[in-house]
C-alpha cells in the first residue's frame, strides 16, 4: 500500500533542508528524500564564506550537516532515496521512490537542484577525479603553480578562471565563440588578469595523459576551411558550461523554461499545480546561491503550510 504523507520534500540542498526545518516546526511532519547527492552541490565545495552567520566561513559538507541536524531536531523524517517518477495529475500527488515505493502527498516541495554540465566527450569520464572537475572552488587548491584550462564563456567560466589564476601559474579559457557571453565586468577581470589566456573559437575534442590529465586536444575554428588542431599542456581541466536543472520527472505536469528551470509565479515558489512548490536552483536560473536557495526553501514551506490549512488537510 502507498505511504501517505502531508508534506513531501525532494532534495537535500539548502532549499530542501530549510523547507524541512520550517515544515517540521509548523507540524507538517515532512518527509524528505535526499536524492542522488545527499547534501547537494555544496558537499563538493570546500570553504563557504558567504553564508550569513559564519564569520570565519564553514566547509560545504559541515554547513549541510548543520542544516540536516537542525531539520532532524524538529522531527523531519529524512530518508535515503531518489524520486524516479511523479504523477501530479491530481492531489494527493504520487511520487515514486527508487522505482518501487510510492508516496502520496498533499503538498510537494521540489528542491532537486541542478547538476553541472559536461561536454560529453569520453575522456571526461576517463579522467574523472584525475584532473577533470566541474568546480574550481572545490578543486582549484590542487593546482597551485600548475597549468589549468577552464571551458566556457559565461560568468561562471570567467569567475572560475579568475579564481584559478590566483592559484595556478597559467589559466587557459577555452571559448567556442569569438566572444565571451559573460557580463562586461567579468570580461574585464579576465582580460586584466595577466596569467589568463583566452582561446577564442576553440573546441575541446579530447584529453591526454598517462596518470591523469597532461593536456587537451583542441580544434580552432572547428568545421571551417581553416580549421586547425592545437594541443595544450595542462594539469587540470575545469568545466564551466552551465548547469542542468534536475526537473525532468516533473516536466509532464509543470512548466519549465527552455533550459528546464521550473517556472514559478514570480516572487513565490508556487508552480501551476496547487500545492506543488519549487525552491532552490531547480527554479533559479539567476542567483543560484546557497542563501537564496535556503530563502526559497523557507518560502515553499510557508506556502505549503498555508495551502494545507486552506484545503483542511
Ligand atoms: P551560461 O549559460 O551563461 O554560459 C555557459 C557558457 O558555456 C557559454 O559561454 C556557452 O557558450 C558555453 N558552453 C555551453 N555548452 C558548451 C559546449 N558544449 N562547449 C563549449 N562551450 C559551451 O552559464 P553560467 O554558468 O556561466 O551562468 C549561468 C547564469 O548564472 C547566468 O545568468 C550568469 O550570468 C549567472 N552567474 C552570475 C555570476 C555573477 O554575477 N557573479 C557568477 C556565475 C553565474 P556559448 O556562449 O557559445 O553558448
Amino acid at each position: 500500500m502507498n505511504e501517505k504523507v502531508r508534506c513531501l520534500i525532494i532534495g537535500s540542498g539548502p532549499a530542501g533542508y530549510t523547507a524541512a526545518i520550517y515544515a517540521s516546526r509548523a507540524n507538517l511532519s515532512p518527509v524528505l528524500y535526499e536524492g542522488i547527492q545527499p547534501g547537494g552541490q555544496l558537499t563538493t565545495t570546500t570553504e563557504v564564506e558567504n553564508f550569513p552567520g559564519y564569520p570565519e566561513g564553514i566547509t560545504g559538507p559541515e554547513l549541510m550537516e548543520d542544516l540536516k541536524q537542525q531539520a532532524l531536531r524538529f522531527g523531519a523524517d529524512i530518508r535515503f532515496g531518489i524520486a524516479t517518477e511523479t504523477d501530479l495529475s491530481a492531489a494527493p500527488y504520487k511520487v515514486t521512490i527508487d522505482g518501487e515505493k510510492v508516496i502520496e502527498t498533499e503538498a510537494l516541495i521540489i528542491a532537486t537542484g541542478a547538476t553541472a554540465k559536461y561536454l560529453g566527450i569520453p575522456d571526461e569520464q576517463k579522467y574523472a577525479g584525475m584532473g577533470v572537475s566541474a568546480c574550481a572552488t572545490c578543486d582549484g587548491f590542487f593546482y597551485r603553480k600548475k597549468v589549468v584550462a577552464v571551458v566556457g564563456g559565461g560568468d561562471t567560466a570567467c569567475e572560475e578562471a579568475v579564481y584559478l589564476a590566483g592559484l595556478a601559474k597559467q589559466v587557459y579559457l577555452i571559448v567556442r565563440k569569438p566572444f565571451l557571453r559573460a557580463s562586461k565586468v567579468m570580461q574585464e577581470r579576465v582580460f586584466n588578469t595577466p596569467n589568463i589566456m583566452v582561446l577564442f573559437e576553440h573546441n575541446t575534442i579530447g584529453l591526454f595523459g598517462e596518470n591523469g590529465v597532461e593536456g587537451a586536444h583542441l580544434v580552432k575554428r572547428m568545421g571551417e576551411a581553416d580549421e586547425e588542431k592545437v594541443d595544450i599542456a595542462i594539469d587540470g581541466f575545469f568545466l564551466a558550461i552551465g548547469h542542468k536543472p534536475n526537473s525532468d520527472i516533473f516536466k509532464p505536469w509543470i512548466d519549465t523554461d527552455e533550459v528546464g528551470y521550473i517556472k514559478t509565479v514570480p516572487g513565490t515558489p508556487r508552480t501551476k499545480v496547487p500545492g506543488v512548490f519549487a525552491a532552490g536552483d531547480v527554479a533559479d536560473p539567476h542567483y543560484r546561491q546557497a542563501i537564496t536557495a535556503a530563502g526559497t526553501g523557507c518560502q515553499a514551506a510557508i506556502e505549503a503550510e498555508r495551502y494545507l490549512s486552506e484545503i483542511g488537510k
